[in-house]
């Protein structure tokens, strides 16, 4: 096999002459250049036309697949596509001109893409294209409550777990003095904050009290309009009551995640969550006005099969929920999960999410947002579906890269495009460590103040 990285501009006598030798590698020349026409009538099999920043490494990541698929006999759905944000990389081909059917040839000849996983990044592409309008002055807010009652097997997560009150109320005083430092800086510049996110760890940890504080922080920030979301994962912490506060001080949209509704599974993922405490959950949201429920279901986990994976799902949308979204089980590494449980799992969780999103579309549910892991089960995706009118403009905005993120709290990641610019952007975390966010929130507003002054600068 040989790879051939090309300059611009060649003509066809001196690309005749470069090829020739290797003429005897019949079968196997890459070629990675942009003047693809050339190269393919001069005897290369394959051209990789390199764009977006990808190049050498593509075609030969490109060429090392084939041959792996090719002595397995194992291809994989995604093919040689493993970045993040596939929807992301055909936004930015469609955006630089090519048509649908060129970006469609692109993925398949770069990445050799399955059909299925093809059309699935062309119907999220065409669901969040409403989303895509995002200008320079709108922002979002991430809040992170990275605190859990217990933890999950396979929680990746840097949430600490305890039921403290007073280091709950030690956190939100921190969490306060960043927001109350945050919030000038935006509007002074004009910025408006068009969605909310309170995420975590699991939020509804907090007191009533404590959920009603956090929302009183929050909402000053918001626009009108603006899309609210509140996590409220666990069932077993979502009492009516605070669904309530958080419902009263604006949350207009609510996740409650079974992940699963396999006992055994559950069991094994130390989630010792009652399916009907789910249930009542969805129903309490559904009587408290939440315009769109969105339930979280994980595949890949241990003691799941096909079968009653898929009667998860089903028990899910027998609750009625507008917005369901499928993730893989991944390894990362945080997590405590044995890669083994991923990797040595037999379940086909790609083929599965083929077999989900059909059903999901006969109910439908339409694929908004998309995004993949390392180490992820059978390299399967993680799929955001929903209701028309119920996608999530904020999974939209961080999956796209087209918005701006400012997060507050524990471990939030705040991202600033430059001038709009997808290609183009800031990213800075907060600490991860709980307690020395607590100790230490001058640091934080000093250190947020000087990121936030540059994205002013820019806007
Ligand atoms: S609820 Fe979520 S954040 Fe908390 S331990 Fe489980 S997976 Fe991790």
């Amino acid at each position: 096999m040989l790879e051939l990285h090309a300059q611009e501009g060649l003509n066809e006598s001196s690309i005749t002459e470069i090829l020739t030798p290797y003429s005897f590698l019949e079968g196997a020349v890459y070629v990675s250049t942009s003047n693809e026409g050339a190269f393919s009538s001069m005897g290369a099999n394959e051209a990789f036309i390199p764009y977006c920043g990808e190049g050498p490494s593509q075609t030969a990541k490109l060429a090392v697949y084939k041959l792996l698929a090719g002595i397995s006999g194992k291809p994989m759905a995604w093919g040689a596509l493993t970045g993040v944000k596939p929807v992301k990389k055909y936004d930015m081909l469609i955006r630089s001109g090519f048509s649908k059917e060129a970006a469609r040839n692109y993925f398949a000849r770069n990445y050799l893409i399955s059909e299925p996983k093809m059309s699935l990044v062309e119907e999220t592409y065409q669901n969040q294209l409403f989303g895509l309008g995002i200008n320079e002055k709108q922002v979002s807010i991430y809040a992170n409550i990275p605190i859990c009652p217990s933890k999950c097997t396979y929680c990746s997560f840097p949430s600490i777990v305890t039921n403290d009150r007073a280091l709950l109320e030690k956190y939100l005083d921190s969490l306060e003095r960043e927001i109350e430092a945050v919030s000038p800086l935006l509007s002074g510049k004009g910025m408006t904050v068009v969605s909310a996110y309170i995420g975590g760890g699991t939020p509804t940890v907090l007191s009533e009290k404590q959920l009603g504080r956090l929302m009183g922080l929050i909402s000053p920030l918001l626009a009108g309009g603006a899309e609210v979301t509140i996590e409220a994962g666990r069932a077993d912490t979502s009492t009516i009551e605070k669904l309530a506060i958080t419902r009263h001080l604006g949350a207009n949209r609510v996740c409650i995640n079974p992940q699963t509704t396999t006992a055994a599974a559950l069991e094994a993922s130390n989630r010792h969550i009652a399916n009907e405490l789910f249930a009542k959950a969805i129903e309490n949201c559904k009587q408290l006005g939440y315009s769109t429920i969105n339930c979280d279901l994980l595949l890949g986990l241990e003691h799941e099969s096909r079968q009653s994976a898929i009667k998860s799902l089903r028990d899910v949308m027998s609750l009625s929920p507008q917005s369901i979204t499928l993730h893989s089980l991944a390894k990362k590494r945080n997590s405590e999960l044995p890669l083994d449980a991923v990797t040595g799992n037999q379940l086909d969780v790609s083929s599965l999410h083929d077999e989900m999103r059909a059903i999901l579309s006969t109910a439908g549910f339409e694929p908004y947002y998309l995004y993949k892991q390392k180490y992820a089960a059978s390299s399967a995706e993680n799929v955001g579906y929903s209701l028309k009118g119920h996608e999530s403009f904020y999974n939209i905005s961080m999956m796209s890269d087209r918005g701006s993120i400012i997060g507050v709290g524990a471990g939030s990641a705040s991202k600033i495009l430059s001038h709009g610019d997808p290609l183009s952007h800031e990213n800075r975390h907060n600490t991860k460590d709980v307690v020395a966010y607590i100790k230490n929130p001058a640091g934080t507003i000093e250190a947020k103040t000087r990121f936030i002054e540059k994205m002013l600068y820019w806007a």
